[in-house]
């Protein structure tokens, strides 16, 4: 990614942090902070190169301003990495971490998100004020973004085949991490018949002992022949390789960033694949953060995880009528709402 193509992404700011004592390699894109603070989660990865690591952080901070704005939260959006290998963080590279938070004062809060934990973000406090997601407050949101999931799942049903419920359908997760696992919960609670690939053989083991779902090879989830695929790993899974080898009539996940770019989304809608936007029905985790930082209980942010199907259900029916795609219709009505030329969503 050259530097051109940086500033004219349309981002407020992004900031590169390097700390020689501790090792701390960090980018936080912002976004847009015109409905409010930009909020993002950090995420840790061992990325090949610091290009790789900013051209990830930046589609990440856009997708978090668009999921606030989706969502009606008085928030906006950002996002952080950091370089490093996962497992070989330390307590100090988490304080110097939070003073690089701490340098934006609160026009980013950070929370946790892939490699990241809970406990992490509790060190990154120490430093700054500007965190949340903490075990003191909301704890992990990923069963909330889990719930999100399976009612926009329901309404996606709805969408498709009008009389089937979740304990008619098969779903494929690809990944059994913190939403995924939990996604799975709901599932098989549920009643669906659930496929399940991950490529950590330890989080897999953990399902299987819990759950009656079948195993595959991380690869082979694509192939699976299901009504639901729920992609809950990393980004670009939707790309030239996998959507024509994908059996399923609905893509319905929480990984952020599933589209490898837009066309996918027109190759989708070609191939007859209804696809809920990612980060419309993935923002159970930042309504419950900002529920935490509210001081509201988490029953208010399980209500607002399932409202998330309204709004989706809005959409689909927007491009019925227009002749878009549910995409088109969220990224206009977020963009409208960042502009300050479009109405909150009222149910
Ligand atoms: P996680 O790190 O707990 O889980 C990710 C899982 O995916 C891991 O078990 C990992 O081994 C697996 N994985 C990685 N590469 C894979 C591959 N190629 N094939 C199959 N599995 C693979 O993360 P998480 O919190 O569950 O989040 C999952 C996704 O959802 C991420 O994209 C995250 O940004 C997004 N998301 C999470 C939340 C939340 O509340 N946690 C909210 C919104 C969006």
């Amino acid at each position: 990614m050259s530097l051109d193509e940086v500033m004219t992404d349309g981002h407020e700011s992004v900031t590169f942090f390097h700390d020689e004592t501790t090792g701390l390699e960090a980018i936080i894109a912002i976004y847009d902070t015109s409905l409010g603070p930009s909020l993002g989660g950090t995420r840790i990865l061992d990325y090949e190169t610091k290009e790789k690591a900013l051209e990830d952080v930046l589609r990440l901070s856009r997708g978090m301003a668009y999921k606030a704005a989706a969502a009606d939260l008085p928030l906006g959006g950002g996002k952080a990495v950091i370089i490093n290998d996962p497992d070989e963080t330390s307590e100090t590279l988490f304080e110097a971490y939070g003073k690089a938070v701490d340098s934006l004062e609160g026009r980013y809060i950070t929370a946790e998100d892939v490699n990241t934990s809970v406990e992490d973000m509790a060190i990154v406090q120490r430093t700054t004020d500007h965190v949340t997601g903490l075990d003191t407050g909301l704890g992990d949101p990923s069963p909330v973004t889990a719930r999100g999931i399976l009612e926009c799942i329901k309404t996606s049903l709805d969408q498709v085949y009008a009389d089937r419920g979740v304990e008619d359908i098969h779903v494929a997760v690809q990944g059994a991490g913190k939403v995924g696992k939990a996604l799975i919960d709901e599932l098989r609670t549920a009643g669906a018949t659930v496929t399940v690939a991950d490529v950590d053989e330890q989080a897999l083991s953990t399902i299987q002992e819990e759950y009656d779902v079948t195993v595959v090879d991380p690869d082979a989830i694509y192939d699976v022949e299901c009504d639901v695929f729920a992609p809950c790993a990393l980004g670009g899974v939707l790309n030239d390789d996998t959507i024509d080898r994908l059996r399923c009539d609905i893509i319905a996940g929480s990984a952020n960033n599933q589209l490898a770019s837009r066309k996918h989304a027109e190759a989708l809608d070609a191939a007859g694949i209804l696809y809920a936007p990612d980060y419309v029905i993935n923002a159970g985790g930042l309504i419950t953060v900002y529920h935490e930082m509210e001081g509201n209980s988490k029953e208010t942010a399980y209500e607002d995880a399932e409202a998330i199907a309204d709004r989706l259900k809005t959409f689909y029916q927007r491009a019925e009528e227009n002749g878009t795609t549910p995409l088109e219709e969220a990224d206009s009505y977020a963009e409208q709402k960042m502009q300050g030329t479009d109405h909150s969503m009222v149910f």
